[in-house]
Parts: C-alpha cells; sequence; structure tokens
C-alpha cells in the first residue's frame, strides 16, 4: 500500500489517521471474512478489489481524470448511474459505513444524524476517503430529512449538485423527477463537455442494466438450500457494485455465479442443508459495515438476501431497453427510478409487498430488519414491514444500531434468541 502514499498525498489525505484507518480495516476483514469456511473461488476477486479499495481502483480513478474524464460521487440509488457513464464519467457511491471522524461531523451536523451521514461527512473532515477527494462533483439528493440538511452544510466543502426527489409517487411527483433528471443531465453536459445521446446512453444503460442483471442472478440463486453464498459475501459484493469498474465488475459476478449454480447442482453449500435462512431488510449497510450479518452469521443461521439499497432495491428493476429516441429514453428511465421503494416516499405500500415476495422466494424462516439508530423514515415502516410479515406467518426482529461495536453483545443475544425462536 506504501505504493501509493504519494497519490494520497496529493489527495491531501491526512497520512497517519489513513494508515491507521487501514490497519483496522485489513484486521477487520480478516476476521469476519477470511475466516470463513468454504468460501468461493469467485470470492478472490473481491477480496482482491477490498484489499486494494484505497490502492488500485483510486489510481484508475486519477488515471481517468488525467485523460480528463470527471469522477461524480454519489449517495443515493436514486442518482441514474446511466447519465453518469453516458456522459464518460465514472460514478462512484461515496456512502460511509465507519465511526470514523465522528467528533468533526458532529460540528456540522447535530448529534442525533444517523451513522450513515456522520460518517460521510466525518470522512470528508478528517480527511480519509480518496474516493471524496477524487470528485469532481458530488450529487445529493432531498430524500430523508438528515440528508438533505446535511448537504447544505456539506456544499461548503465539496462541489455539489443536489437533485429534488420527490416523496410521493403521483403523477405530478413523477413529472418533478423527470425534470429533475434533465438538469441532472445538463449539469453533467456542462461539466464533462460531452453531450449525451441516444446512443450513448442506450449503451449506457445496458452496461448499468448488465450489472444488474448479474445482480438479481446473484439474488435468486440464493433462494437454494444449502446456501450457496453466505450473506456477508453477498453483500460484500453489493457493497463493491457501488465503486467497481461495472463492465469488470459484471463479469466477476456472473464468474461468481457460475460457480455458484456448480455448487447447488452438487448439493453443496456454505452452510449444510437446514440452517435457519435469515433475510435483512431496511438501511443501506455501506462498506464496512459488516457488524450485524457477522452476529448473524455468528449466531448459526446464514443470510439468504438483503432487502436494501446495497441489495436488491438497487437490483430489481431494470430500465427498458426498447426506446430508440431521448425522450422515450428519459422516460423509461424515470420509469424505473420512480418504482424505487425507498422509505422516504409515503405512502410506500409497494415495499412491504416486495418485502413479503422476497422472503418467501428465498425462503427465509425470519426477518431481521435494521434500522440506523435516528433513522425516521425505516424505524417507522419496521413496524408496517413486521405487520405485513405477520400477516403472512413470517416473524421478524427489528434492531436499531449504529456504526459502533459497543451494543455488539447485546446484539448477540438478541438474535441468538431470534435464531433459536424460528429454527
Ligand atoms: S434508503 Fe432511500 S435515501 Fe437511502 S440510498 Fe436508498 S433510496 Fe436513497
Ligand atoms: S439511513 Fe435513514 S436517516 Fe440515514 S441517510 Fe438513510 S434514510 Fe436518512
Amino acid at each position: 500500500m506504501s505504493a501509493y502514499k504519494e497519490m494520497w498525498e496529493k489527495l491531501n489525505l491526512d497520512i497517519p489517521a489513513h494508515d491507521g484507518l487501514l490497519a483496522v480495516l485489513g484486521k477487520f476483514y480478516g476476521d469476519i471474512y477470511l475466516s470463513q469456511q468454504g468460501r468461493l473461488k469467485g470470492m478472490e476477486y473481491l477480496d482482491f478489489v477490498l484489499s486494494e479499495v484505497h490502492g488500485l481502483r483510486v489510481k484508475e480513478l486519477q488515471d481517468a481524470k488525467a485523460q480528463g474524464r470527471k469522477v461524480i460521487g454519489t449517495f443515493c440509488v436514486f442518482v441514474p448511474e446511466e447519465l453518469t457513464l453516458a456522459a464518460d464519467a465514472v460514478h462512484v457511491g461515496l456512502c460511509a459505513g465507519a465511526d470514523a471522524g465522528t467528533e468533526q461531523a458532529e460540528k456540522l451536523v447535530p448529534r442525533n444524524t444517523c451513522a450513515l451521514i456522520k460518517s460521510f461527512i466525518g470522512f470528508k473532515l478528517a480527511r480519509l476517503c480518496p474516493y471524496t477527494e477524487s470528485c469532481d462533483m458530488v450529487v445529493g439528493e432531498t430524500t430523508c430529512d438528515g440528508k438533505k440538511k446535511a448537504y447544505e452544510a456539506f456544499a461548503e466543502h465539496v462541489n455539489m449538485h443536489v437533485m429534488e426527489l420527490p416523496q410521493t409517487k403521483s403523477e405530478s411527483a413523477r413529472a418533478l423527477f423527470r425534470a429533475e433528471v434533465l438538469r441532472y443531465t445538463s449539469e453533467l453536459e456542462r461539466l464533462t463537455g460531452v453531450t449525451i445521446t441516444p446512443e450513448r446512453l442506450a449503451a449506457a444503460t445496458k452496461v448499468v442494466n448488465d450489472k444488474r442483471r448479474a445482480l438479481q442472478r446473484l439474488s435468486r440463486l440464493r433462494a437454494a438450500d444449502p446456501a450457496p453464498i453466505s450473506g456477508r459475501d453477498a453483500l460484500l459484493i453489493n457493497q463493491v457494485s457501488f465503486y467497481d469498474d461495472p463492465v469488470r465488475f459484471t463479469q466477476s459476478v456472473n464468474a461468481l455465479c457460475d460457480e455458484m449454480e456448480a455448487r447447488i447442482a452438487k448439493g453443496e453449500g456454505i452452510a449444510p442443508a437446514g440452517t435457519v435462512r435469515l433475510m435483512l431488510s431496511g438501511c443501506p449497510m455501506a462498506v464496512p459495515n459488516w457488524k450485524l450479518p457477522y452476529v448473524m452469521e455468528g449466531s448459526g443461521a446464514v443470510i439468504v438476501g438483503e432487502e436494501s439499497c446495497i441489495g436488491t432495491r438497487n437490483t430489481r428493476d431494470l430500465v427498458d431497453e426498447s426506446p430508440a429516441d431521448m425522450d422515450g429514453m428519459i422516460d423509461a428511465l424515470v420509469d424505473r427510478y420512480m418504482r424505487i421503494d425507498c422509505a422516504c416516499f409515503t405512502p410506500n405500500t409497494e415495499r412491504l409487498d416486495n418485502v413479503v415476495d422476497m422472503a418467501k422466494e428465498l425462503k427465509a424462516d425470519g426477518v431481521v430488519h435494521y434500522a440506523l439508530m435516528f433513522c425516521q423514515p425505516y424505524a417507522h415502516e419496521a413496524m408496517k414491514v413486521e405487520g405485513a410479515l405477520r400477516a403472512e406467518g413470517i416473524p421478524m426482529l427489528a434492531m436499531e444500531t449504529d456504526y459502533s461495536m459497543e451494543d455488539v453483545e447485546q446484539l448477540k443475544t438478541r438474535v441468538q434468541a431470534f435464531v433459536e425462536m424460528v429454527r
């Protein structure tokens, strides 16, 4: 990693603090990931990507910038990657999953802000994130109150573009989102100097759809019993999907799926048949937020799906590739994005149907609903999700936590009791 020191210095990272972060991340990864038995061979690619998360991939971003390409950072699955790619820019997720720079973050946002927000602000203020430092533009969105107010403060530190997102799925809401998609298109064209033509958008849409198709395939294969892959590994794949090169990533996921199919055909899995199968549902889990999955799989269960933005909420729907003109293509994009069932919408009944359908398809014995502390939208919906699952005879455990390690023992006790109950 010292090979990248010069690059990190140029990005103005706090080198000693950054070294410390990488050391903790490496140890954490070893304990949670590399200690697993019977992992798929294809996970070696993901291990490599993770080991180079602040190295090789960041170097690729610098190389792209040297060729005149722009880097766009995002925090939400509502920002259309198709448009970013069509403008020949690089699209990276900036959501952060570690307790870092919290003290500095709390000078910019209130203490009772969710850990995800505090984390991305903390990473910026503590100069720990080479991705944020590589961005030519950061795109926010008016989803939850915490995020939209945080972006006002964040805009003092980065070049921000904020998309206005509707809160309902009405016709006027769709019109608003369509206008915002066009405004993002213009902003990208201005920044990159590239005109987004129908040809460019069609090619980019195919790249992003292919990535989602590969992740859908991975999700479907997890319905097998014994489960062919651990939940930790599947979560990591979804996390990496937000910053890896999309074409290379898709190839790797499809190769991994081939291996999973072979494993399923032999009746083999990551855990014995009959292991308690749990599904996760709720807030996104950004790298390196692996605490709850580690606790769940350390409690004798296997995770078979993630109903989350770092999971199926981001991959469930594809963009219709049939329109050939710009208007039709933008409509297809808007239709696809307006199907996202984020808890920021009211009402959001489609999420309840989606959670229940997914739990049934994956033959989950129970669902663990995960909300970050101070996240109002998902904490509210936990109650509705529990009711919808109960009506179908599927038990649910509601958990609220943050990025600290202080509650690990408490989480274990509750998860172990739940696993015993659904067994
Ligand atoms: S949970 Fe909602 S606000 Fe958060 S990334 Fe997903 S869609 Fe965006
Ligand atoms: S986890 Fe909840 S509070 Fe935090 S950014 Fe997402 S929707 Fe907002």
